[in-house]
């Protein structure tokens, strides 16, 4: 296995409109030039010789504030900087993460879905259109390199997506069979309250939820289908829940399955280097791809006068909390392991994964084999700036995360 840095990126958002006509909000945060560090102005509103310049670095940083400016990050350059590397990674059989985090409104469903337009080209397979986000841009390429791939090589291919999310610290699927009949868009929930799912450990693939529908697709306007059934199931889920949207991690797995039917003599990718071992097995790679929209970052009030409230409050901290722990602990260790003699990667610290769902379902992405992606969004806005503040610096923690990957490969049977 060989070490893989947690990749951290940033985006700002753009004020929104009732943001700008208050007259009292500023933009706080500055991006300068093309470099991958912003500073953030605080305390600034109240008094200009209270303000403090907090600076902070990242692998990436995206300015998404003002499309005239030079170094404006639109939704493709996200997805090129950010998700784009991972079809490399999931074809050559490494796991791979995705997950967006930051408060509520910052720009984590923008980022990773856009804005839909379940219009006739996109259901027919069509390229995305500009605001799409990166599930459907990754999903689009991803078919795209299927079928260059096959142009040159004999290869069977199998994708399967499955779509899920987490709230009150339940599993819900959101493809589950009783609204497939319809995959147009126009599904009828045939049940609302669906069952929640569990989760277990799998010997070989590790957690897993159990239940969870699959579903094989072809052709990205098949798996196109698929994500918009997801997509209209949580927002149904929403509506009748107020706010349920901002409490809940969605979840969108895809699974890869390569499997080389030539007789040989060259691998399953372009980057294998082994091509002294020459290989008559049919090999199998395997990649597993999680897009994940968190729940937003902010301390949810426990003064909420409704119990209700309340209780999601607590469990929906409970997943995003151990998230924390699960972080601050593999930066330990890292820490640990640079000073000891150890040096072989392994944990020194305890990795509260199970504590949670969330972080239970993610444990291989965190520290462990996959490839992933820290996508932290945040608002420039002053009166966001300690909200903003919180999540640059759990940004940063996350940064010294290593992961342990290696490629899932076996001899077809
Ligand atoms: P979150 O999912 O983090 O709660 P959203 O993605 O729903 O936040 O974003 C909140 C609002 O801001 C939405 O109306 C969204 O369209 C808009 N928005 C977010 N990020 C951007 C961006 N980079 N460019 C333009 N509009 C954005
Ligand atoms: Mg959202």
């Amino acid at each position: 296995s060989e070490e893989s840095n947690m990749i951290v990126a940033v985006r700002v958002r753009p004020l929104n409109a009732l943001e700008c006509t208050r007259g009292q909000v500023t933009n706080v945060v500055q991006v300068h030039g093309d470099s991958n560090e912003l500073t953030v102005q605080a305390g600034c509103s109240a008094d200009a010789s209270a303000g403090v310049t907090h600076f902070f670095s990242y692998d990436q940083v995206y300015y998404s504030c003002d499309p005239e400016r030079k170094n404006y990050a639109g939704q493709a350059k996200v997805f090129e900087g950010t998700a784009r590397p991972l079809i490399d990674t999931a074809f050559d059989g490494y796991n791979a993460c995705l997950f967006a985090y930051g408060q509520t409104g910052s720009g984590k469903s923008y980022s990773m879905m856009g804005i839909e337009a379940l219009d006739d080209a996109a259901l027919d397979g069509g390229p995305p259109h500009d605001e799409a986000g990166i599930i459907p841009r990754f999903c689009h390429e991803l078919f795209r390199r299927i079928e260059e791939v096959k142009a040159h090589q004999q290869l069977q291919v199998e994708v399967e997506v499955s779509y899920f999310e987490i709230y009150n610290e339940k599993i819900h699927d959101l493809l589950s069979v009783q609204h497939a009949t319809t995959a147009a868009g126009d599904s009828t929930p045939v049940q609302q309250q669906r069952p929640a799912l569990k989760v277990r450990e799998h010997p070989i693939f590790g957690p897993y939820v159990v239940d969870l529908s699959a579903h094989s697709v072809d052709s990205y306007s098949a798996l196109r289908n698929w994500l918009a059934v997801g997509n209209s199931q949580r927002a149904t889920a929403s509506t009748a829940m107020n706010d349920k949207s901002s409490r809940s991690h969605s979840i969108f797995n895809i699974v890869l399955n390569l499997t080389n039917l030539s007789s040989g003599d060259e691998g399953l990718s372009s980057s294998d280097t082994d091509s002294g071992t020459v290989n008559s097995l049919r090999q199998t790679r395997r990649s597993k791809i999680s897009l994940v929209d968190l729940a937003g970052s902010e301390r949810i009030s426990v003064s909420g006068s409704n119990g209700e409230r309340i209780r999601e409050g607590v469990s929906i901290n409970k997943s995003l909390l151990t998230l924390g722990k699960v972080i601050a602990a593999l930066a330990d260790s890292r820490k640990a392991v640079g000073n000891s003699q150890m040096g072989n990667g392994t944990p020194t610290t305890f990795v509260p994964y199970r504590e949670s769902v969330l972080t239970w379902l993610l444990r291989e992405n965190l520290g462990g084999n996959s490839k992933t992606v820290m996508l932290a969004t945040i608002s420039p806005a002053s009166l966001h700036a300690d909200e903003t503040l919180a999540t640059l610096r759990y940004a940063c923690k996350a940064r010294s995360i290593v992961n342990r990957v290696k490629v899932n490969e076996s001899p077809h049977d």
